[in-house]
Protein backbone atom coordinates (compact mmCIF):
# COMPACT_ATOMS: atom_id res chain seq x y z
CA UNK A 1 0.00 0.00 0.00
CA UNK A 2 3.18 2.63 -0.59
CA UNK A 3 2.94 3.70 -3.85
CA UNK A 4 6.66 4.12 -4.03
CA UNK A 5 7.49 0.42 -3.08
CA UNK A 6 4.44 -1.67 -4.64
CA UNK A 7 4.12 -5.39 -3.81
CA UNK A 8 7.27 -6.80 -2.85
CA UNK A 9 7.84 -10.59 -2.95
CA UNK A 10 10.53 -12.35 0.06
CA UNK A 11 11.32 -8.83 1.70
CA UNK A 12 11.96 -8.40 5.41
CA UNK A 13 10.19 -5.55 7.80
CA UNK A 14 12.17 -4.42 10.54
CA UNK A 15 10.68 -2.86 13.12
CA UNK A 16 12.64 -0.76 16.34
CA UNK A 17 10.72 0.32 19.01
CA UNK A 18 6.57 1.55 17.50
CA UNK A 19 8.23 2.28 14.18
CA UNK A 20 8.94 0.44 10.82
CA UNK A 21 12.85 0.77 10.22
CA UNK A 22 13.35 -0.60 7.38
CA UNK A 23 11.45 -2.51 4.38
CA UNK A 24 14.23 -4.55 1.97
CA UNK A 25 15.71 -7.79 1.40
CA UNK A 26 17.70 -9.67 3.40
CA UNK A 27 17.47 -7.23 6.19
CA UNK A 28 20.65 -7.10 8.95
CA UNK A 29 18.73 -7.47 11.94
CA UNK A 30 20.03 -6.65 15.84
CA UNK A 31 21.01 -9.68 17.68
CA UNK A 32 18.33 -9.78 19.86
CA UNK A 33 15.56 -9.11 17.41
CA UNK A 34 12.85 -10.92 17.80
CA UNK A 35 12.18 -12.76 14.36
CA UNK A 36 8.82 -13.68 13.33
CA UNK A 37 8.95 -16.08 10.56
CA UNK A 38 6.66 -14.88 7.47
CA UNK A 39 7.80 -17.04 4.98
CA UNK A 40 5.18 -17.34 2.08
CA UNK A 41 2.63 -14.92 4.51
CA UNK A 42 1.26 -11.93 2.81
CA UNK A 43 2.36 -8.91 5.33
CA UNK A 44 0.23 -5.74 5.14
CA UNK A 45 -1.03 -3.05 6.73
CA UNK A 46 -3.66 -3.17 9.09
CA UNK A 47 -7.61 -2.65 7.92
CA UNK A 48 -9.06 0.86 8.97
CA UNK A 49 -13.08 0.58 9.50
CA UNK A 50 -14.10 4.05 9.27
CA UNK A 51 -16.90 3.99 10.89
CA UNK A 52 -18.87 1.50 13.04
CA UNK A 53 -21.70 1.98 15.98
CA UNK A 54 -19.71 0.05 18.51
CA UNK A 55 -22.20 -0.01 21.04
CA UNK A 56 -24.61 -2.06 19.34
CA UNK A 57 -22.68 -5.16 19.49
CA UNK A 58 -24.98 -7.48 21.78
CA UNK A 59 -27.62 -6.69 19.01
CA UNK A 60 -25.41 -8.68 16.75
CA UNK A 61 -27.12 -10.13 13.76
CA UNK A 62 -30.55 -9.05 14.78
CA UNK A 63 -31.52 -7.23 12.42
CA UNK A 64 -30.33 -9.52 9.17
CA UNK A 65 -33.64 -8.86 7.24
CA UNK A 66 -33.64 -5.29 8.33
CA UNK A 67 -34.29 -2.16 6.09
CA UNK A 68 -32.62 1.05 7.90
CA UNK A 69 -36.48 2.18 8.41
CA UNK A 70 -36.72 -0.92 10.76
CA UNK A 71 -33.36 -0.52 12.27
CA UNK A 72 -34.27 3.44 13.23
CA UNK A 73 -37.64 1.95 14.92
CA UNK A 74 -36.16 -0.86 17.00
CA UNK A 75 -32.08 0.41 17.33
CA UNK A 76 -32.45 4.25 17.76
CA UNK A 77 -36.03 4.86 19.14
CA UNK A 78 -37.14 1.64 21.04
CA UNK A 79 -33.84 0.34 22.26
CA UNK A 80 -31.45 2.83 22.38
CA UNK A 81 -32.63 4.71 25.74
CA UNK A 82 -32.43 1.06 27.84
CA UNK A 83 -28.64 1.57 27.17
CA UNK A 84 -26.65 1.83 30.22
CA UNK A 85 -23.25 3.25 30.71
CA UNK A 86 -21.84 -0.74 31.21
CA UNK A 87 -23.60 -1.70 27.83
CA UNK A 88 -21.96 1.02 25.97
CA UNK A 89 -18.43 -0.57 27.76
CA UNK A 90 -19.55 -4.08 27.32
CA UNK A 91 -20.44 -3.58 23.21
CA UNK A 92 -17.38 -1.48 22.50
CA UNK A 93 -15.15 -3.66 24.70
CA UNK A 94 -16.27 -6.61 22.50
CA UNK A 95 -15.78 -4.56 18.93
CA UNK A 96 -12.42 -3.39 19.90
CA UNK A 97 -11.80 -7.13 20.24
CA UNK A 98 -13.43 -8.02 17.20
CA UNK A 99 -11.76 -5.31 15.21
CA UNK A 100 -8.44 -6.60 16.43
CA UNK A 101 -9.34 -10.23 15.82
CA UNK A 102 -10.16 -9.47 12.14
CA UNK A 103 -6.86 -7.38 11.65
CA UNK A 104 -8.84 -3.87 11.27
CA UNK A 105 -5.65 -2.39 13.61
CA UNK A 106 -8.47 1.14 13.41
CA UNK A 107 -12.06 1.43 14.21
CA UNK A 108 -13.85 4.46 14.21
CA UNK A 109 -15.96 4.26 16.93
CA UNK A 110 -18.85 6.61 15.46
CA UNK A 111 -20.22 6.84 19.39
CA UNK A 112 -24.47 7.72 18.58
CA UNK A 113 -25.15 6.15 21.87
CA UNK A 114 -24.55 8.17 24.47
CA UNK A 115 -26.96 9.34 27.15
CA UNK A 116 -24.98 11.08 29.89
CA UNK A 117 -21.69 11.49 30.34
CA UNK A 118 -21.13 8.69 32.26
CA UNK A 119 -22.60 6.65 28.88
CA UNK A 120 -19.75 8.75 26.84
CA UNK A 121 -16.57 7.56 29.73
CA UNK A 122 -17.80 4.31 29.77
CA UNK A 123 -17.56 4.01 26.06
CA UNK A 124 -14.42 5.66 26.14
CA UNK A 125 -12.89 3.36 29.00
CA UNK A 126 -13.99 0.48 26.84
CA UNK A 127 -11.68 1.53 23.81
CA UNK A 128 -8.65 2.47 25.67
CA UNK A 129 -9.17 -1.27 27.52
CA UNK A 130 -7.84 -3.07 24.50
CA UNK A 131 -4.83 -2.48 22.88
CA UNK A 132 -5.78 -1.81 19.25
CA UNK A 133 -5.77 1.80 17.96
CA UNK A 134 -9.42 3.75 17.59
CA UNK A 135 -11.15 6.66 17.11
CA UNK A 136 -13.52 8.12 19.75
CA UNK A 137 -16.63 9.60 17.56
CA UNK A 138 -18.70 11.46 20.06
CA UNK A 139 -22.10 11.94 19.14
CA UNK A 140 -24.75 14.21 20.72
CA UNK A 141 -27.43 11.45 19.78
CA UNK A 142 -29.37 12.41 23.39
CA UNK A 143 -28.31 16.05 23.66
CA UNK A 144 -30.82 17.89 20.79
CA UNK A 145 -30.31 20.83 22.99
CA UNK A 146 -26.74 20.58 22.35
CA UNK A 147 -25.87 21.79 26.20
CA UNK A 148 -22.61 19.08 25.67
CA UNK A 149 -21.22 22.12 23.46
CA UNK A 150 -21.92 24.83 26.32
CA UNK A 151 -21.79 22.86 29.79
CA UNK A 152 -17.74 22.11 29.28
CA UNK A 153 -18.00 18.51 29.41
CA UNK A 154 -16.93 17.53 26.28
CA UNK A 155 -13.54 20.17 26.69
CA UNK A 156 -12.84 18.22 29.92
CA UNK A 157 -13.04 15.04 28.28
CA UNK A 158 -10.71 16.09 26.22
CA UNK A 159 -8.27 17.78 28.25
CA UNK A 160 -8.28 14.58 30.89
CA UNK A 161 -8.30 11.53 28.23
CA UNK A 162 -7.26 12.97 24.71
CA UNK A 163 -4.02 15.09 26.27
CA UNK A 164 -1.51 13.40 24.02
CA UNK A 165 -1.91 13.43 20.28
CA UNK A 166 0.00 10.39 20.75
CA UNK A 167 -1.66 7.82 21.95
CA UNK A 168 -3.95 4.90 20.34
CA UNK A 169 -7.22 6.18 20.91
CA UNK A 170 -7.88 9.80 19.88
CA UNK A 171 -11.14 11.99 19.82
CA UNK A 172 -13.62 13.85 17.01
CA UNK A 173 -16.66 15.19 16.48
CA UNK A 174 -19.48 13.01 15.16
CA UNK A 175 -23.04 13.87 14.70
CA UNK A 176 -25.89 14.19 11.90
CA UNK A 177 -27.68 17.47 10.83
CA UNK A 178 -31.29 16.16 10.20
CA UNK A 179 -32.38 19.55 10.81
CA UNK A 180 -30.74 22.66 10.32
CA UNK A 181 -31.06 24.37 13.39
CA UNK A 182 -28.77 27.42 15.25
CA UNK A 183 -27.59 25.08 17.61
CA UNK A 184 -26.12 22.34 15.01
CA UNK A 185 -23.99 25.48 13.61
CA UNK A 186 -22.74 26.08 17.34
CA UNK A 187 -22.00 22.05 17.18
CA UNK A 188 -19.87 22.47 14.20
CA UNK A 189 -18.33 25.37 15.17
CA UNK A 190 -16.77 23.51 18.41
CA UNK A 191 -15.63 21.03 16.16
CA UNK A 192 -13.49 23.86 14.16
CA UNK A 193 -12.35 25.65 17.17
CA UNK A 194 -10.78 22.54 18.67
CA UNK A 195 -9.14 21.45 15.06
CA UNK A 196 -11.59 18.44 15.67
CA UNK A 197 -12.32 16.15 12.22
CA UNK A 198 -15.81 15.58 12.26
CA UNK A 199 -18.23 12.50 10.87
CA UNK A 200 -21.64 12.37 9.54
CA UNK A 201 -23.88 10.45 7.99
CA UNK A 202 -24.61 12.26 4.76
CA UNK A 203 -26.51 11.21 1.33
CA UNK A 204 -29.55 9.37 2.76
CA UNK A 205 -32.60 8.93 1.07
CA UNK A 206 -34.58 10.24 3.28
CA UNK A 207 -32.87 11.70 5.68
CA UNK A 208 -30.11 13.97 4.39
CA UNK A 209 -29.65 15.63 0.77
CA UNK A 210 -28.32 17.89 -0.97
CA UNK A 211 -28.80 20.64 1.08
CA UNK A 212 -26.76 18.97 4.04
CA UNK A 213 -24.25 19.54 1.49
CA UNK A 214 -24.87 23.11 0.92
CA UNK A 215 -25.17 23.35 4.97
CA UNK A 216 -22.01 21.90 6.03
CA UNK A 217 -20.46 23.76 3.65
CA UNK A 218 -21.80 27.28 4.11
CA UNK A 219 -20.63 26.28 7.99
CA UNK A 220 -16.68 25.66 7.20
CA UNK A 221 -16.78 22.16 7.94
CA UNK A 222 -16.72 20.65 4.03
CA UNK A 223 -13.30 20.04 4.53
CA UNK A 224 -10.39 17.22 4.39
CA UNK A 225 -11.17 16.60 7.83
CA UNK A 226 -14.54 15.92 7.42
CA UNK A 227 -15.94 12.36 6.88
CA UNK A 228 -19.27 11.91 4.57
CA UNK A 229 -20.61 8.68 5.72
CA UNK A 230 -22.70 6.82 2.92
CA UNK A 231 -22.52 9.87 0.66
CA UNK A 232 -25.45 8.24 -1.96
CA UNK A 233 -28.37 10.21 -3.60
CA UNK A 234 -26.51 13.08 -4.00
CA UNK A 235 -26.35 15.58 -7.39
CA UNK A 236 -23.54 15.96 -9.29
CA UNK A 237 -23.29 19.58 -8.11
CA UNK A 238 -23.00 18.01 -4.83
CA UNK A 239 -20.21 15.39 -5.82
CA UNK A 240 -18.57 18.46 -7.69
CA UNK A 241 -18.66 20.47 -4.27
CA UNK A 242 -16.94 17.54 -1.84
CA UNK A 243 -14.39 17.20 -4.31
CA UNK A 244 -13.44 20.69 -4.42
CA UNK A 245 -13.53 20.65 -0.47
CA UNK A 246 -11.25 17.72 -0.22
CA UNK A 247 -14.01 16.25 2.29
CA UNK A 248 -13.67 11.94 2.47
CA UNK A 249 -16.24 9.16 2.42
CA UNK A 250 -16.88 6.33 4.13
CA UNK A 251 -18.76 3.85 2.30
CA UNK A 252 -20.27 0.94 3.92
CA UNK A 253 -21.24 -1.20 0.68
CA UNK A 254 -22.86 -4.15 2.84
CA UNK A 255 -24.78 -1.68 4.90
CA UNK A 256 -26.33 0.60 1.84
CA UNK A 257 -27.24 -2.47 -0.26
CA UNK A 258 -29.03 -3.98 2.45
CA UNK A 259 -30.85 -1.15 4.27
CA UNK A 260 -31.18 0.98 1.57
CA UNK A 261 -29.44 4.66 2.16
CA UNK A 262 -28.87 4.75 -1.74
CA UNK A 263 -26.27 2.66 -3.73
CA UNK A 264 -22.80 2.22 -2.87
CA UNK A 265 -21.24 5.60 -4.86
CA UNK A 266 -17.90 4.45 -5.39
CA UNK A 267 -18.36 5.22 -9.88
CA UNK A 268 -19.51 8.72 -8.76
CA UNK A 269 -16.57 9.14 -6.23
CA UNK A 270 -14.22 7.98 -8.92
CA UNK A 271 -15.60 10.29 -11.61
CA UNK A 272 -15.12 13.38 -9.46
CA UNK A 273 -12.12 12.17 -7.64
CA UNK A 274 -13.63 12.27 -4.52
CA UNK A 275 -11.07 10.10 -1.90
CA UNK A 276 -13.06 6.78 -0.82
CA UNK A 277 -12.59 4.19 2.28
CA UNK A 278 -14.62 1.61 3.68
CA UNK A 279 -16.65 1.31 6.63
CA UNK A 280 -18.53 -1.92 8.40
CA UNK A 281 -21.69 0.72 10.08
CA UNK A 282 -23.26 -1.82 12.42
CA UNK A 283 -22.93 -5.39 13.89
CA UNK A 284 -26.46 -5.45 14.06
CA UNK A 285 -26.56 -6.77 10.26
CA UNK A 286 -22.94 -7.51 9.14
CA UNK A 287 -19.83 -9.33 11.21
CA UNK A 288 -16.94 -6.62 11.80
CA UNK A 289 -14.59 -7.66 8.92
CA UNK A 290 -13.07 -5.38 6.13
CA UNK A 291 -12.90 -8.75 3.97
CA UNK A 292 -16.67 -8.59 3.58
CA UNK A 293 -16.51 -4.84 3.19
CA UNK A 294 -13.96 -4.80 0.54
CA UNK A 295 -16.25 -8.13 -1.62
CA UNK A 296 -19.19 -5.62 -0.98
CA UNK A 297 -17.85 -3.19 -2.18
CA UNK A 298 -16.47 -4.68 -5.34
CA UNK A 299 -19.57 -6.60 -6.15
CA UNK A 300 -21.59 -3.58 -5.91
CA UNK A 301 -19.32 -1.13 -8.28
CA UNK A 302 -19.11 -3.80 -10.69
CA UNK A 303 -22.57 -5.49 -10.75
CA UNK A 304 -23.81 -1.55 -11.15
CA UNK A 305 -21.45 -1.34 -14.41
CA UNK A 306 -22.00 -4.59 -16.04
CA UNK A 307 -25.94 -4.16 -15.36
CA UNK A 308 -25.27 -0.50 -16.93
CA UNK A 309 -23.48 -2.22 -20.30
CA UNK A 310 -25.79 -4.94 -21.07
CA UNK A 311 -29.15 -2.15 -20.61
CA UNK A 312 -27.59 -0.27 -23.21
CA UNK A 313 -26.67 -3.56 -25.35
CA UNK A 314 -23.67 -4.38 -24.52
CA UNK A 315 -20.81 -6.40 -22.54
CA UNK A 316 -17.94 -4.39 -20.43
CA UNK A 317 -14.42 -6.08 -21.87
CA UNK A 318 -12.46 -4.39 -18.22
CA UNK A 319 -13.31 -4.28 -14.81
CA UNK A 320 -12.74 -0.59 -14.31
CA UNK A 321 -12.13 -0.96 -10.00
CA UNK A 322 -9.81 -3.28 -9.42
CA UNK A 323 -9.02 -5.51 -6.78
CA UNK A 324 -5.78 -3.24 -5.12
CA UNK A 325 -7.93 0.00 -5.63
CA UNK A 326 -10.37 -1.55 -2.82
CA UNK A 327 -7.88 -2.98 -0.22
CA UNK A 328 -6.09 0.99 -0.82
CA UNK A 329 -9.73 2.30 0.43
CA UNK A 330 -9.53 -0.52 3.65
CA UNK A 331 -6.18 0.56 4.23
CA UNK A 332 -4.27 3.92 3.56
CA UNK A 333 -7.50 5.63 2.08
CA UNK A 334 -8.87 4.70 5.88
CA UNK A 335 -5.85 6.36 6.80
CA UNK A 336 -6.41 9.56 5.07
CA UNK A 337 -10.01 9.53 6.06
CA UNK A 338 -8.83 9.55 10.09
CA UNK A 339 -5.62 12.19 9.09
CA UNK A 340 -3.59 9.34 10.35
CA UNK A 341 -1.99 8.44 7.08
CA UNK A 342 1.64 9.94 8.64
CA UNK A 343 1.70 7.09 10.93
CA UNK A 344 -0.49 4.03 9.53
CA UNK A 345 -2.14 2.84 6.41
CA UNK A 346 0.83 1.26 4.61
CA UNK A 347 4.12 -0.56 5.50
CA UNK A 348 6.42 2.30 5.44
CA UNK A 349 9.35 3.23 6.80
CA UNK A 350 8.92 5.48 9.61
CA UNK A 351 5.27 4.43 9.96
CA UNK A 352 3.87 2.90 13.24
CA UNK A 353 4.04 -0.83 12.79
CA UNK A 354 0.48 -2.00 12.33
CA UNK A 355 0.58 -5.22 10.84
CA UNK A 356 -1.76 -8.30 9.74
CA UNK A 357 0.17 -11.62 8.18
CA UNK A 358 -2.16 -13.75 6.50
CA UNK A 359 -1.45 -17.27 6.14
CA UNK A 360 -1.39 -18.46 2.48
CA UNK A 361 -1.52 -22.66 3.61
CA UNK A 362 -4.86 -22.59 4.10
CA UNK A 363 -7.29 -24.27 1.78
CA UNK A 364 -8.06 -21.17 0.50
CA UNK A 365 -4.79 -18.95 0.38
CA UNK A 366 -3.06 -21.96 -1.15
CA UNK A 367 -1.73 -20.41 -4.77
CA UNK A 368 -1.34 -17.14 -4.01
CA UNK A 369 -0.18 -15.55 -6.94
CA UNK A 370 -1.92 -12.57 -6.59
CA UNK A 371 -1.84 -10.70 -3.16
CA UNK A 372 -4.18 -8.25 -3.69
CA UNK A 373 -7.28 -10.58 -5.60
CA UNK A 374 -6.47 -13.03 -3.02
CA UNK A 375 -6.99 -10.77 -0.10
CA UNK A 376 -10.66 -9.12 -1.69
CA UNK A 377 -11.87 -12.37 -2.91
CA UNK A 378 -10.50 -15.36 -0.90
CA UNK A 379 -9.12 -14.61 2.32
CA UNK A 380 -10.89 -14.26 5.23
CA UNK A 381 -10.35 -13.89 9.81
CA UNK A 382 -9.60 -17.40 9.90
CA UNK A 383 -6.62 -17.05 7.29
CA UNK A 384 -5.11 -14.02 9.90
CA UNK A 385 -2.19 -15.58 11.39
CA UNK A 386 -0.45 -12.07 13.44
CA UNK A 387 -1.68 -9.11 14.40
CA UNK A 388 0.83 -6.33 15.57
CA UNK A 389 -0.38 -2.83 16.63
CA UNK A 390 1.95 0.05 17.26
CA UNK A 391 4.53 -3.26 17.65
CA UNK A 392 2.40 -4.90 19.68
CA UNK A 393 1.79 -8.60 19.39
CA UNK A 394 -2.21 -8.74 19.77
CA UNK A 395 -2.86 -12.12 17.78
CA UNK A 396 -0.34 -14.70 17.12
CA UNK A 397 -0.72 -18.33 15.07
CA UNK A 398 -3.88 -17.65 15.02
CA UNK A 399 -5.19 -16.63 18.60
CA UNK A 400 -5.27 -13.95 20.64
CA UNK A 401 -2.50 -12.84 23.16
CA UNK A 402 -3.30 -10.11 25.67
CA UNK A 403 -6.74 -9.23 24.27
CA UNK A 404 -9.51 -11.03 26.56
CA UNK A 405 -12.25 -12.59 23.98
CA UNK A 406 -13.48 -14.46 27.06
CA UNK A 407 -14.09 -11.21 29.11
CA UNK A 408 -15.79 -9.25 25.76
CA UNK A 409 -18.14 -12.70 25.38
CA UNK A 410 -19.49 -12.54 29.22
CA UNK A 411 -19.49 -8.88 29.27
CA UNK A 412 -21.95 -8.60 25.83
CA UNK A 413 -23.82 -11.66 26.91
CA UNK A 414 -24.63 -10.29 30.33
CA UNK A 415 -25.70 -6.56 28.39
CA UNK A 416 -28.19 -8.37 26.28
CA UNK A 417 -29.62 -10.56 28.97
CA UNK A 418 -30.30 -6.63 30.89
CA UNK A 419 -31.20 -5.25 27.56
CA UNK A 420 -33.83 -8.36 26.63
CA UNK A 421 -35.09 -8.28 30.10
CA UNK A 422 -36.56 -4.51 29.27
CA UNK A 423 -37.65 -5.44 26.15
CA UNK A 424 -41.64 -6.79 25.62
CA UNK A 425 -41.74 -9.92 24.64
CA UNK A 426 -43.81 -9.40 21.64
CA UNK A 427 -41.33 -6.47 20.24
CA UNK A 428 -38.34 -9.12 20.47
CA UNK A 429 -40.06 -11.26 18.37
CA UNK A 430 -42.09 -8.71 15.60
CA UNK A 431 -38.04 -7.32 15.24
CA UNK A 432 -36.59 -10.91 14.78
CA UNK A 433 -39.62 -11.85 12.50
ZN1 LIG B 1 -23.84 4.53 10.37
Amino acid sequence: MDARLGVLPETDVLVRDTTIAAVGKRLPAPADAIVVDAAGALLLPGFVNTHQHMWQAAFRGVGADWTIGEYLEWILMKWRPLFRPEDIYAANYASMVESVDSGVTTVMDFSHGLRTPEHADAAVDALFAVPGRARFGYSNAFSPDLSWVYDGRVDQMLTSRFASSDQLVTMQIAFDIFVNTGDARQALRFAIDRNLPFSTHAGVLGFVGDDNITFLEENGVLSPSTTLIHAATLSDDSYRRIAASGAQLSLSAESELNAGQGYPPTAKARQFGIPISLSQDTVVWWSGDMFSAMRATLNADRGLAHLRAHEAGHALSTNELRAKDVLEYATIGGARVLGLDNIIGSITPGKRADLVMMRTDTPAMTAASNPAGHLVFQAQRGDIDTVLVNVRVLKHRGALIGVDARRARRLVEQSLEYLRSRIPNEDWQRALA
